[in-house]
């Protein structure tokens, strides 16, 4: 088993300043969760409190149930690896990950099965009998991985482990770890600020900004439907195009401005409009659309490049702002090229100008 609860948790530094602010999440058994949020926005204090490292100013964090905020690190049943190794340098990989087995006085057997299982699993047997300082730095975080998993624990903590390595290394580990704690049905928390590995790896993931929750959600939800503009800013890559729109009525229905045009309600073919004066759209780069029919939006190529499988435009309206197109790798666009654009209109979202809040989705 193994299950975490935050119930309203807040950290306060030096008795002023709030890192996290009235946090409440459940990780269920079995579930791998990402804390996902830029520099700073309390990841790694909330993960400190639940690996007892510091304090809970406020609120209380469970783990399988039993309230923990008096309990020492070590009576905590979590295992911790960190962005750093840490690795005992005069050990072997093999003695490095076997070392919490040996404290544990697991016997000699069982130590070679789970350390030899583990070594396989990530990759890693081959230098089963050097010492870190002669490993690369994707092996020494394999092996900091290896020596965290080894143990059983009801939660594994898992902070910012794919730092510091090369792209290809981390898209392999990463699949690596994932697979790994669906086979072992480990329950994992991960922090990271890198919204393409929460993406890839996670059962759900915890948005969180300036030590505020902005939602949990599976990768799917966060990515689709975002619950409030920094959400669909923070995650995926270009951003989600956001712009704003003013509707006013005229003899004939509603108009629309948006980016310094005026294009009827019913030519934009949105699936359903918010019942509000002012708003924001937000449309992923995947669901521009090119095209001159009535109710296009019409700007000029800004930049234009091909990127393999696809390819990516900017397209700049009278506005000054910039929208972003991701298209066929076929797609061809010259610079300053005048093009006419609408949104698929089921994939609209429609966003609260003042509390930046989603009030609406196209479908
Ligand atoms: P990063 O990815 O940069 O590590 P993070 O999201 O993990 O960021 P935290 O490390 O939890 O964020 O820090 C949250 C805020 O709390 C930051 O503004 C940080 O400067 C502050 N902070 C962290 N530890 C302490 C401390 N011991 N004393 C005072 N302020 C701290």
């Amino acid at each position: 088993m193994g299950t975490v609860e935050l119930k309203d948790v807040w950290k306060i530094y030096d008795n002023h300043f709030e890192a996290v602010k009235n946090i409440a999440a459940r990780v269920n058994d079995g579930e791998f969760i990402s804390l996902l949020g830029p520099s700073g926005c309390g990841k790694t204090s909330t993960l400190r409190m639940i690996a007892g490292l510091e304090e809970i100013s406020r609120g209380e964090i469970r783990i399988d149930g039993i309230r923990v905020n008096e309990l020492e690190p070590g009576d905590r049943n979590i295992a911790m690896a960190f962005e750093s190794y840490a690795l005992y340098p005069h050990l072997t990989v093999f003695e490095n990950i076997a070392y919490p087995l040996r404290i544990r006085k697991v016997e000699e057997k069982e130590i070679e099965r789970q350390v030899s299982s583990l070594c396989e699993s990530l990759g890693i047997s081959q230098y089963r009998n050097q010492r870190p300082s002669s490993l690369s730095g994707g092996a020494q975080q394999r092996t900091g991985l290896a020596r965290a998993l080894v143990r059983p624990a009801a939660v594994y903590l898992l902070d910012e482990v794919l730092s510091h390595l090369d792209a290809n290394e981390r898209a392999m580990l990463r699949g690596e770890i994932r697979r790994v704690q669906k086979l072992m049905k480990l329950t994992a928390l991960f922090v990271t600020h890198d919204q393409l590995e929460a993406l890839a790896m996670s059962d759900r993931i915890i948005v969180l900004n300036d030590g505020e929750l902005q939602q949990i959600g599976t990768p799917e939800q966060i990515y689709d439907t975002p619950e409030n503009l920094f959400v669909a800013g923070f995650v995926g890559e270009p951003a989600m195009n956001t712009l704003a729109v003013n509707r006013t009525k005229n003899g004939t229905g509603d108009v629309l401005a948006i980016g310094g045009q005026k294009v009827a309600a019913r030519d934009m073919k949105l699936a359903s409009l918010p019942d509000a004066e002012s708003f924001i759209i937000g449309v992923r780069p995947k669901n521009v659309v090119l095209g001159a029919a009535a109710g296009c939006i019409r700007g000029k190529v800004h930049t234009f490049e091909v990127l393999g499988d696809f390819t990516l435009a900017s397209i700049m309206l009278d506005s000054g702002d910039l929208i972003f197109k991701i298209g066929d790798a076929g797609l061809r666009l010259s610079l300053d090229e005048p093009v006419s654009f609408s949104f698929e209109p089921d994939k609209v979202l429609f966003y609260d100008m003042k509390s930046t809040r989603r009030i609406l989705t196209g479908r």
